[in-house]
């Protein structure tokens, strides 16, 4: 059975849950539809310190009050994987895997994902020492040695939440020089824990009796062949965004990142994105709730040039 809204907000991360309590608050009938629990990727992350009102918070405190702002004006959240969207003009059917959705206004609030760094060991050690997330899997290396392969924000700062746990940390880097923001270095290189290994192109995870033993890497100075022994390997090689369902819109870029103006329009009407998801420099909690807040706001205003005409159901 069809429902409808004239607002589906597609993703409950930080972004979706924004823009749907403003799309609500402005008395627009929301849903927020998600495939998992709502809070997005806030979920992986142990203490965000960067998100103003709180010294520190927990990823998962702060989802569940966002989640209670976002829903307090009657936006319904609903469970779903989107696979498609069909535009009709001044309608757009959502085909999730679990039901369709009619609205006039849908928001891409999809975020991203961890990208794979496509070595041998990978795929097969996926879930028996290779992890793409600290928060959910550190427990298991407890006074372990664990390696971190990535120099960005989130190889860096999940390092350093990783020595609270185990026993030594090595991050391995491409380059000589981290990319993650100052601060995170800063506490890194001051944390006896933790130790770099740079220069390095990681070749394969390597394992005995079916669990991981190591990451095996070539020394770029020297071309030498060696090994970090580790019982875990945490990856953080970058982020790619989620936008599979959306490839028939034409509103990707090159790299499939989704285009928008600062209204958070895409190229297609009544069509809006926010986030991680979009293309842009700066991708944080602050920046998907700002750009949340634009969209909830401007699904408003575009819902007003709309006749009756186009508000009336199609299906
Ligand atoms: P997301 O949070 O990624 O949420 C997207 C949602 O869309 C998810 O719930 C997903 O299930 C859903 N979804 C995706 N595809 C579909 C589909 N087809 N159908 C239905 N639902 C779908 N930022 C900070 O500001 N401070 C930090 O300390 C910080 N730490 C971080 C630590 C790590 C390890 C990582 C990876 C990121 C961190 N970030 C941090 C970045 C921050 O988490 C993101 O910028 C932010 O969560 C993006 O929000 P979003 O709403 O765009 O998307
Ligand atoms: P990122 O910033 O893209 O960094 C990816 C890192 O992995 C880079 O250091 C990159 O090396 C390396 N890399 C890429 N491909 C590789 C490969 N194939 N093999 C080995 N190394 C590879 O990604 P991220 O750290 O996941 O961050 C994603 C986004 O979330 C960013 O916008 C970030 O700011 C945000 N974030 C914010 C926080 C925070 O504010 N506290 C925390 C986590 C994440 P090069 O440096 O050589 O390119």
């Amino acid at each position: 059975m069809m429902k409808n809204y004239d607002v589906v907000v597609i993703g409950a991360g930080p972004g979706g849950l924004t823009a749907a309590l403003y799309a609500s608050r402005a008395n627009l009938s929301v849903a927020i539809l998600d495939r998992g629990i709502y809070g997005g990727q806030m979920n992986n992350t142990a203490e965000i310190e960067n998100y103003p009102g709180f010294d520190s918070i927990l990823g998962p405190d702060l989802s569940e009050k966002m989640y209670n702002s976002s829903t307090r004006f009657g936006a319904t959240f609903e469970y779903g994987t989107v696979e498609s969207i069909e535009d009709k003009g001044s309608k757009k059917i959502i085909h999730t895997d679990d039901g369709d959705y009619e609205t006039s206004v849908v928001i891409i609030a999809t975020g991203s994902q961890y990208k794979k760094i496509g070595v041998p060991g990978e795929e097969e050690m996926s879930g028996r020492g290779v992890s793409y997330c600290a928060v959910c899997d550190g427990a298991f290396f407890k006074n372990q040695d664990v390696a971190v392969i990535g120099g960005g924000d989130s190889a860096v700062e999940e390092g350093v939440y990783l020595t609270q746990l185990a026993k030594s940390v090595t991050i391995i880097h491409r380059r000589d020089q981290l990319r993650a923001q100052k601060i995170l270095q800063d506490r890194a290189f001051k944390n006896d824990k933790i130790n770099f290994v740079w220069n390095a192109d990681v070749e394969e995870i390597t394992s005995e009796d079916g669990k991981v033993s190591g990451v095996k890497y070539v020394d770029k100075e020297t071309g030498d062949e060696k090994v970090v022994p580790a019982s875990g390997a945490f990856i953080y090689v970058g982020i790619q965004p989620m936008t599979d369902p959306f490839q028939d819109l034409g509103i990707l870029d090159s790299e499939n990142w989704i285009e928008t103006n600062d209204k958070m329009e895409t190229s297609v009407p009544g069509v809006y994105a926010i986030g991680d998801v979009r293309k842009k420099d700066l991708r944080q909690i602050t920046t998907a709730v700002g750009d949340g807040g634009i969209a909830g706001q401007e699904a408003f205003n575009y819902i007003q040039t709309l006749s009756d005409a186009d508000l009336a159901d199609v299906k």
